[in-house]
């Protein structure tokens, strides 16, 4: 995270009101009929329940993020939990 980056505020989970924190996360999205997992992104996290939320501007950027790698993609393999 930049240095000169101000804390952004969460505020309050939207689930069960536990105070939002800033951590760096890892998401996978769906492009097309690719998952694609992103790293390190910043996201408010709730220590209670673990929800996440993305404000805005990075959600954004994770969206152009996923557009320049289109042509790259990372492949993540499912591994069925019944074939245990
Ligand atoms: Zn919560």
């Amino acid at each position: 995270m930049k240095s000169n980056e101000k804390q952004y505020d969460y505020g309050r989970c939207h689930v069960c009101g536990g105070r939002m924190e800033e951590r760096s996360v890892s998401q996978t999205y769906r492009a097309g009929n690719r998952w694609i997992l992103v790293t390190d992104v910043p996201a408010g996290a709730c220590p209670e329940c673990g929800a996440r939320v993305l404000r805005s501007g990075v959600a954004k950027r994770v969206e152009e993020l996923l557009r320049s790698r289109r042509g790259r993609p990372l492949r993540i393999r499912a591994v069925a939990w019944s074939s245990q």
